[in-house]
Order: structure tokens, then C-alpha cells, then sequence
């Protein structure tokens, strides 16, 4: 097991395309961290990188104690699963696992191992490794459950089951990481969810240094101890999901992680007597006092607000200035709860994630009252920084 380090890594293709920008990254030994963004951010890029599929254009890139940059990808001792999870349809489940293993270790033909034995003469040493590799992949087998079916062909498994193959073609190798491509992209939404739960579980069990590629920013939530959002081929930022969802560092971060995504209301600050408001453009809402000293110095200018979905609920009694007049145009009762689709005159899409019992009217109007305590705000621009966490550590 061991640390994977990225210093100051750039990736550039021909054509001049800057896929990664200065990535600075340091994966601690034994974490699950994921790298997430849109399509095209440089995510794939990275692993390839740390995997030695792609050619570093500039920086350092470490496993363990090891500066692997000049390292052929079968020397790094990492063990990567692709979406395309790729079996081999003639050979077992058993001999897909063992393989990878067979063929590290020079040990010979599978098929005809009496014919390799007899022409090297290495009897003991080919035993033991053969009972070694026994060993693993009947491990591996066990903590995937995948044990009864170690004598199928591919095609008799399900989208499921050969995944948990692919994974533990990985697992028998012992590597000091596994880097994890979209391994889940293939298989249906429920499948997902639960082979993301497996591979937490996995992940639990076997402590192995991992970094895993996503475009889903809920399955990089629930998966990672870590969260990396990349955008541009640059980290926006890395930190826990928790983090991440909480404080997130600016506009970009906040509004890829969480569905239904944060609402953005532009607007500019005012002050009035000795408190700050947010004018939407037409209606007015009060700035908390915990937000005064970070907000003053834009007083006059443009800023956004960010309100989670779930800081919006009906109005009962609020205090003037702490709600929004909206009109209704969709309801969408999900069971636990239910999504409001509505619209303000300056701002014609927000969700309000409320109750499921709470009373909202399709094509009526509504008042939502906005839990201004908890919503951020930004400096005007899409990637804005969030103003409301300063710059220290609170
Ligand atoms: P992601 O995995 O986040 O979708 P990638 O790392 O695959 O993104 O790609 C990052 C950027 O690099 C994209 O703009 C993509 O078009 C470009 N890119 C990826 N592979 C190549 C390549 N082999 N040649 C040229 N450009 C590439």
C-alpha cells in the first residue's frame, strides 16, 4: 500500500490541448479519493497519468517512495478497472482472475502447465506459485461472493456479476493502488447503487490506496473520503464530501455537487440603516448578521446567492425580508418528499425541495421562506469565489 503524489502535473496533447493544468495532489495511503467533473475536465487524463497510460507533459508523479514518471505501467504495481471491464468470453471466472496473475509471474501457459514445468524444471517453485495464486483468487472470490461462480464463462453472468470479476482481477494482484475508470457507467441505475455500496464495503475490507474517476458527482459523494472537483483541467477543490456539499470553495463547485443543484439568484448588496440586503433584482431579502463583516466590501456590487433547494419551504409567519414571492409551474411529489419548480419575475428557474405533506399549488403563487443563515454567496462569474467562507479556516 501506499501514497500516491501528483506535483504541479500538466498534461498538454498535440494540438496544443491543456487537459490538465498544474494538478497538485496528495492521496494518503489506504484513501478512497475520487476525482469528479464534467465531461472533458481532465479527470480520465489524471488517472491515465498515474496509471503511465499517458506520458507526462510536466511535474512529478510518486507511488509509495517511487517517482514512477519513466515507469511502464506493468512495473508500477497498480492494478487499474475500466468501464470496459473487458473478459475474456473462452476462460472461466476462475481463469480470468488468475490470469493477469499467471502472466506477472512468468509462470507459463495455463493450458499446459505440465509441458512448462517439464521443459524449465522449476517443480517446487511453480507449485508453490500455483497454490499462491489458488489462494488469492479464492480470497478474492469470497469477498466479492462471487465464489459459486468461479467455473462460468462471462456470458453466463449478469452485467453485475462481471463486474465484481473485473474487480477481482484487480484484487488477486495486491497492488499498492487500484485506479477505478468509471467502473460503474455500464451497468443500470439500481445495479449502481448497489455495487457502489459494494465497493465501499470492498474498499473497507481490503484498506487499499484508491482513486477513482467519475463524472457522477453522487456517486463520488457517497464513494470517496475524499472528493476531488476538477473543471478546465484544474482542482477546484479537494476536500471531504462533506466539505464539498457545505462549504463549498466557489460557484463551480457549488452547483455541480447536489441534485437537485443549488439556485443561483444574481443580484447586488445594499445597505440599508445598519443592516445588509440582497436585492434580487425585485424583491429584497435581509443578510444574516453571521455574513455582515464578509459581505460589506460589496456593498453596491453584484453578488450571487446560492440556496440549496432545501432552503426553501413555505412560509408560515416569517419575518419580513426572509421570503420570496414565487409562482408555482411544476410539483413533483418524489414520495419522502417534493420537488417545487417555480419562478420569481427576475428568475424564472428555482427548486425548492420541501416536505412531501406541504401544501404547494401547480400555476399558483407561493411564498418560500429562504433559511438565510445557511445560503452562501459569490463573487459575480461562474467559477466566483464563495465570500461567505472568507479565507481562514472557520
Ligand atoms: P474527462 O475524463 O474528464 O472527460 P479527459 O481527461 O478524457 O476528460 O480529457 C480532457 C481533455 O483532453 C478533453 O478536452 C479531451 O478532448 C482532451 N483529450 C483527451 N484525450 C486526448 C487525446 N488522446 N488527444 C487529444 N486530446 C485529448
Amino acid at each position: 500500500m501506499a501514497e500516491v503524489i501528483l506535483e504541479n502535473v500538466s498534461k498538454v496533447y498535440p494540438g496544443d490541448v491543456k487537459a490538465v493544468d498544474d494538478v497538485s495532489l496528495q492521496i494518503r495511503d489506504r484513501e478512497f479519493v475520487v476525482l469528479v467533473g464534467p465531461s472533458g475536465c481532465g479527470k480520465s487524463t489524471t488517472l491515465r497519468m498515474i496509471a503511465g497510460l499517458e506520458d507526462i507533459t510536466a511535474g512529478t508523479i510518486r507511488i509509495g517512495e517511487r517517482v514512477v514518471n519513466g515507469v511502464a505501467p506493468k512495473d508500477r504495481d497498480i492494478a487499474m478497472v475500466f468501464q470496459n471491464y473487458a473478459l475474456y468470453p473462452h476462460m472461466t471466472v476462475y481463469k480470468n482472475m488468475a490470469f493477469g496473475l499467471l502472466l506477472r509471474r512468468q509462470f507459463g501457459a495455463w493450458d499446459n502447465p505440465v509441458g512448462f514445468l517439464v521443459a524449465h524444471g522449476h517443480w517446487k517453485k511453480a507449485r508453490a506459485e500455483r497454490r499462491e495464486i489458488d489462494r488469492r483468487v479464492r480470497d478474492a472470490a469470497e469477498i466479492l461472493g462471487i465464489r459459486e461462480l468461479l467455473e462460468r464463462r462471462p456470458k453466463a453472468l449478469s452485467g453485475g456479476q462481471r463486474q465484481r470479476v473485473a474487480v477481482g482481477r484487480a484484487i488477486v494482484r495486491y497492488p499498492k493502488a487500484f485506479l477505478f475508470d468509471e467502473p460503474l457507467s455500464n451497468l443500470d441505475a439500481k445495479l449502481r447503487i448497489g455495487m457502489r455500496a459494494e465497493l465501499k464495503a470492498l474498499h473497507r475490507r481490503v484498506q487499499t490506496t484508491t482513486v477513482y474517476v467519475t463524472h457522477d458527482q453522487e456517486e463520488a459523494m457517497t464513494l470517496g473520503d475524499r472528493v476531488v472537483v476538477m473543471k478546465d483541467g484544474v482542482i477546484h477543490q479537494c476536500a471531504t464530501p462533506y466539505e464539498v456539499y457545505e462549504r463549498p470553495v466557489n460557484r463551480f463547485v457549488a452547483g455541480f455537487v447536489g441534485t437537485p443543484p443549488m439556485n443561483f439568484l444574481t443580484g447586488r448588496l445594499l445597505r440599508e440603516n445598519d443592516r445588509l440586503l440582497f436585492d434580487e433584482g425585485d424583491q429584497r431579502l435581509a443578510v444574516s448578521a453571521q455574513h455582515h463583516e464578509r459581505l460589506a466590501r460589496f456593498v453596491g456590487q453584484p453578488v450571487v446567492m446560492g440556496v440549496r433547494p432545501e432552503m426553501l419551504r413555505p412560509a408560515v409567519d416569517a419575518p419580513p425580508h426572509t421570503t420570496l414571492n414565487v409562482q408555482v409551474s411544476v410539483v413533483e411529489p418524489l414520495g419522502d418528499r417534493t420537488d417545487v419548480y417555480c419562478a420569481t419575475p427576475k428568475h424564472a428557474h428555482l427548486i425548492c425541495r420541501v416536505e412531501a405533506r406541504a401544501r404547494v399549488a401547480e400555476g399558483a403563487p407561493a411564498v418560500m421562506q429562504v433559511d438565510l443563515d445557511r445560503v452562501h454567496y459569490f463573487e459575480a462569474g461562474e467559477n466566483g469565489p464563495n465570500v461567505t467562507l472568507g479565507h481562514g479556516a472557520d
